[in-house]
C-alpha cells in the first residue's frame, strides 16, 4: 500500500497490506480508537487502495478514483455522519444507504460505506444496520469509524473486522507536527507528549492558540503558589470549561516535570521541554512530597467533576489545596 503520508502505525498498514493483496476483503471493517487517532485516515486510505484502478502499488492517487475519491465525489464512495443539530444518526439515514447500497456500483470494484461516529447511531439506526451486514450486496464494503469498541452493539461488533487503532510513540507524533506545521523540535516534542500518543490531537493543540495561551498560564502561575493570588487562575478554568480535561492534563505533566527535574536534574526527561528555563526555576520551590500531593490532588478533582460535582467549587478547592502546597507552606513542615 502507498503510505507515503502516513507516519508510524506500520504494523497496521503490514495488515491492511495483507488483506489487500490476498483479497480476502470482508463486508466490514470497524476502526476504533480516541478522536484524532487517525480512524478516518487509515480507512480512507485502504478504501481508497482498494477501488484504486492504477498499476502498481495502490493506491496510485492519480488514477480516475484516485482523484474522485480525494475529491470526495467518487459515485460509488458514501459517508453517513450526524446531521447539524442532530444528536445522533439516525434510522432514516440508514435506511436511505440501504436503498443506494443495493444499487450495482456505477464503476468497477466495490461501493464503499463510511459511517463516521458509528457510536451516535440510535439503537434503532444500529438494528437496522445490522440486517444489512448479515445479508451485504456482494459488492458492499462498509466501514465503521467509533470511538471503542464497546459503543456499538455486540450483534454488529461479531459481523465487523475490528481494527483498533493505538497511540503513537512520542517520536512519531513529533514527526507529523514537524512535517505538517513546521514547529521546532522541542515545541513538537512537547504537543506529541501532551496528546498522549494522538496525532490528531496532537495537531489540534499545537494550532490552537487558547490552549498555548493557557498552558502558559498555568505553569507560569503555579509561581504564585503560596500566595491567594494562585485563585486568580480559577479564570481560566472558567473561561474554557469544556477542556478541562486538557487543563487537567497540562497541571499534571506540569507537576510531573517539576519532580522528575528536581529528582534527576535530566532536561531529556522532560516532557514540556519548551519550558525548561520556567521548570528549573520553579522546581526548588517545591518538595518532592509537595509535588505528589498536587498531582493527587488534580485526579481527585477530575473524578469528582466527572461524577458531576460543583465545578467551580472544586477548582477553587484544588487551587486552593496548591496555595498550600508550595515551599512557603512546606517551610513549616518537616522537607522530604
Ligand atoms: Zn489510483
Amino acid at each position: 500500500m502507498n503510505t507515503h503520508h502516513i507516519v508510524g502505525q506500520s504494523q497496521l498498514v503490514g495488515r491492511m497490506d495483507r488483506i489487500l493483496s490476498g483479497g480476502r476483503i470482508v463486508h466490514a471493517y470497524l476502526f476504533t480508537g480516541p478522536a484524532g487517532s487517525g480512524k478516518k485516515t487509515l480507512s480512507s486510505l485502504f478504501a481508497q487502495a482498494l477501488l484504486c484502478e492504477g498499476p502498481g502499488e495502490k493506491p496510485c492517487g492519480v488514477c480516475r478514483t484516485c482523484r474522485q475519491f480525494q475529491a470526495g465525489s467518487h459515485p460509488d464512495v458514501m459517508w453517513i455522519r450526524r446531521q447539524e443539530g442532530r444528536k445522533n444518526i439516525l434510522i432514516e439515514q440508514i435506511r436511505d444507504m440501504q436503498e443506494k447500497m443495493k444499487v450495482k456500483p456505477f464503476q468497477a470494484g466495490n461501493r464503499i460505506c463510511f459511517i463516521e461516529n458509528a457510536q451516535e447511531m440510535t439503537e434503532q439506526a444500529q438494528n437496522a444496520l445490522l440486517k444489512t451486514l448479515e445479508e451485504p450486496p456482494s459488492h458492499s464494503v462498509f466501514f465503521l469509524l467509533a470511538d471503542s469498541t464497546f459503543s456499538i452493539l455486540p450483534t454488529i461488533r461479531s459481523r465487523c473486522q475490528m481494527v483498533r487503532i493505538g497511540s503513537l510513540p512520542r517520536e512519531d507524533v513529533a514527526g507529523i507536527l514537524t512535517k505538517r506545521l513546521s514547529l521546532p523540535r522541542e515545541k513538537a516534542m512537547t504537543y506529541a507528549a501532551l496528546s498522549q500518543g494522538v496525532p490528531g490531537k496532537a495537531l489540534s493543540l499545537a494550532e490552537d492558540e487558547s490552549f498555548r495561551g493557557n498552558r502558559e498560564r498555568l505553569m507560569g502561575g503555579l509561581s504564585m503558589a503560596g500566595s491567594s493570588r494562585i485563585l486568580e487562575l480559577y479564570d481560566v478554568f472558567q473561561d474554557h470549561r469544556e477542556q478541562v480535561d486538557d487543563l487537567l492534563d497540562i497541571l499534571i505533566l506540569w507537576f510531573r516535570d517539576l519532580l522528575v527535574y528536581k529528582e534527576t536534574g535530566d532536561p531529556d526527561r522532560i516532557i514540556n521541554l519548551d519550558q525548561t528555563g520556567l521548570l528549573r526555576k520553579l522546581a526548588p520551590l517545591f518538595t518532592s512530597r509537595d509535588l505528589n500531593d498536587m498531582m493527587e490532588k488534580v485526579e481527585a478533582s477530575r473524578k469528582i467533576l466527572k461524577s458531576n460535582g460543583n465545578y467551580q467549587l472544586t477548582i477553587e478547592n484544588m487551587l486552593l489545596h496548591f496555595q498550600g502546597g508550595s515551599y512557603h507552606a512546606a517551610n513549616r513542615r518537616s522537607p522530604v
